[in-house]
């Protein structure tokens, strides 16, 4: 049967398809933004200056270009198609944490628990977006069974994107809490703190503090990918 390009324009009507990295028409996810995602080199990272309490971090890729396209797609434009993409790279970076870290070593060797623990997202997001993202991406990177969705924020915090790292720290000093319910189950457990992207490095402080007061056992954190870091001389008005 021939093809009838009328109503090919009514699929792309009802579900417009552009690559969520380039925009490149008629597909969802390139091949070419597929290499770069594909070149995710897991390794250690620590955000300049580095806040205190900021935990052993490790992440897959730079947060620039087609990869933070991606990523604003998958959590503000709803691409859920893209949690294997971005869950593929995270799942890299969680073995090398889990790797790096000697008592998350032994935990995952001795089969004794480890938790991975997605970091909270602002309950008026979740409103918004209907969906939790990154919860999302921990359980499609393969260990669905070490989820324990720990954390949430005790207040209201004003979205990060802008401020500066002191900022960033401030909004965020004692805003995460562990719901009551799970802590007597993370106590002593080595956890793996989640979130897409670590930029100034204070959701990840805060959510290790949250953690190690509620009696976590030894914290370290992923994510899919970190900002590049910008020459300070260049911008020295903005630390972000
Ligand atoms: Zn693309």
């Amino acid at each position: 049967m021939p093809w009838r390009p009328d109503l090919l324009a009514l699929v792309e009507l009802a579900a417009p398809s552009s690559c969520a990295g380039c925009g490149a028409a008629g597909t969802r996810w390139c091949p070419d933004c597929a290499v770069v995602l594909s070149a995710s080199a897991p390794r250690p990272w620590r955000p300049t200056p580095c806040p205190r309490g900021f935990p052993p971090t490790w992440t897959g890729l730079a947060y620039a270009g087609q990869v933070r396209a991606a990523v604003v797609a998958w959590k503000e434009q709803d691409r859920v198609e893209l949690n294997p993409v971005l869950a593929t790279v995270l799942r890299g970076v969680l073995a090398e944490a889990l790797a790096g870290s000697p008592p998350h070593t032994a935990a995952v060797l001795q089969h004794t628990p480890v938790a991975l623990v997605p970091a909270p997202s602002a309950p008026s997001s979740i409103r918004t977006r209907g969906r939790r993202p990154v919860p999302e991406l921990a359980a499609a990177a393969g260990r669905a069974d070490l989820l324990v969705d720990a954390l949430r924020l005790t207040r209201r915090v004003q979205d990060q994107a802008g401020l500066s790292a002191q900022q960033r720290a401030a909004n965020l000093q004692r805003a995460v809490t562990v719901r009551p319910r799970v802590r007597a189950a993370l106590r002593e457990v080595p956890c793996v703190v989640v979130d897409d992207v670590v930029t100034t490095g204070a959701t990840l402080a805060e959510c290790t503090r949250a953690l190690l007061a509620a009696g976590a056992g030894p914290v370290v954190a992923v994510t899919v990918a970190a900002t590049a870091r910008r020459p300070a001389q260049a911008r020295p008005q903005r630390a972000d």
